[in-house]
């Protein structure tokens, strides 16, 4: 029995070395020396790197602690996610995305199309995307989505898609490995962006996708290094260096989340309020089954009355970044229809719970909305 406060602080570590530290340094090489054959684990800096390696390892450890799991590092989220879709998918092919998920997922649509690969939809909520299920080669699922918060029943859509023949990979981004584990409940591919709270400190760009089957990990390191959108050196020794402290900051900022959403839960200018760690939310019951307790991510979401009035609070908010993207050690919020990508109301905000004292934010948040109640009062 291994906690994952534990395994964080040891994950993908080298055995110990005198002399030698415990995570060894980014190493930064275009090629390695390669004397005969062209054999080895290092040869040319596209195909592999010591520092992914390492990096690869802790997070498959994360995702998978039996050990089962292979992962390959991207330079982005986005291009984990490209990564699976476009080494799994051929034309003919359908695929099932959810129709509430990360906002790029409309131009991934697109471009799928532009390649003669059918593309349904149908929300996260309510398992709706086993209603389009028929026929389709990959099943891509997003849960708990970005930025609803809909949660959806990973084992029942994974069995329903495994009975036809279909793959399933799961967005993990929001809940990190430490709060959901994808692999464990059925799915063939866990992916995420490591941007958020994998890496935590708003510095660096990464993602990943992790799978117990060799050839799938085969077909998608073969598809990064054929597009290379590999991560760079610095950016994947950073990430494995920020996960020594993901149990910290994730249970630091689950809690925050959750203090924040049972305080806006009594405010009467807020509707909609989501936050799957909240006992009334209506992704609750499901959450608390297939999530580990007291860790159901940093992001609240709720809707303020307009456009102006959600953008007062923002200004008067001290301790929150007016800022996108979510999961970082500082919290930050937003209002999402700035971007109009998604289907959400011009009032809609999408708050990140950093790891500050949730004492000192709650009291920000309800303060700036008192000032913004106040200014509409005025008019
Ligand atoms: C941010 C995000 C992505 C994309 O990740 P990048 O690292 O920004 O490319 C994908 N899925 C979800 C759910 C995200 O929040």
């Amino acid at each position: 029995m291994t906690g994952d406060g534990t395994r964080v602080v040891r994950a993908g570590l080298p055995e110990p070395e005198a002399f030698e530290p415990a995570l060894p340094g980014p190493v930064f090489a275009a090629h390695f020396h390669l004397p005969g054959d062209a054999v080895g684990p290092y040869m040319y800096g596209r195909d592999a790197n010591p520092t992914w390696t390492r990096l690869e390892k802790a997070i498959g450890e994360l995702e998978s602690p039996d050990g089962s799991a292979h992962t390959v590092a991207f330079a982005s989220g986005m291009a984990a996610i490209s990564a699976v879709l476009f080494s799994q998918l051929r034309s003919g092919d359908a695929v099932v995305l959810p129709s509430d998920g990360y906002q790029l997922l409309p131009a991934v649509r697109t471009r799928l199309e532009s390649y003669g690969i059918e593309v349904r939809t149908a929300p996260t909520a309510q398992d709706a995307q086993l209603d389009v299920l028929d026929g389709a080669r990959l099943l891509w699922i997003e849960t708990p989505s970005n930025p609803g918060l809909d949660v959806c029943d990973i084992r029942r859509l994974a069995d329903a898609a495994h009975r036809q023949g279909a793959l399933v990979a799961v967005d993990n981004t929001l809940a990190t490995p430490l709060g959901q584990r994808p692999l464990d409940l059925g799915a063939d591919f866990s992916v995420a962006s490591g941007t958020k709270a994998l890496t935590g400190h708003g510095d660096v760009l990464l993602g990943y996708a992790s799978t117990r089957d060799a050839a799938l990990a085969e077909s998608v390191r073969l598809w990064r290094k054929t597009v290379g959108a590999i991560p760079g050196p610095m950016e994947s020794w950073l990430a494995h260096r920020s996960l020594a402290t993901l149990a910290l900051r994730v249970r630091q900022q689950s809690a925050g989340a959750l203090a924040l959403a049972t305080a806006l839960a009594d405010r009467p200018e807020v509707t909609g309020l989501r936050h799957p760690g909240l006992a009334s939310d209506p992704s609750h019951r499901l959450a608390t089954q297939q999530m580990r307790p007291g860790r159901f991510g940093s992001v609240v979401s709720f809707v303020l009355p307009d456009k102006a009035y959600a953008e007062r609070f923002l200004s008067a908010l001290t301790l929150v970044d007016d800022a996108t993207s979510f999961g970082g050690v500082r919290s930050s919020a937003e209002r999402r229809a700035r971007w109009g990508g998604d289907a959400v109301p011009e009032g809609f905000i999408r708050l990140s719970v950093g790891v500050e004292e949730p004492e000192d934010l709650v009291m920000d948040v309800l303060h700036a909305l008192d000032v913004a109640a106040r200014a509409a009062a005025q008019g």
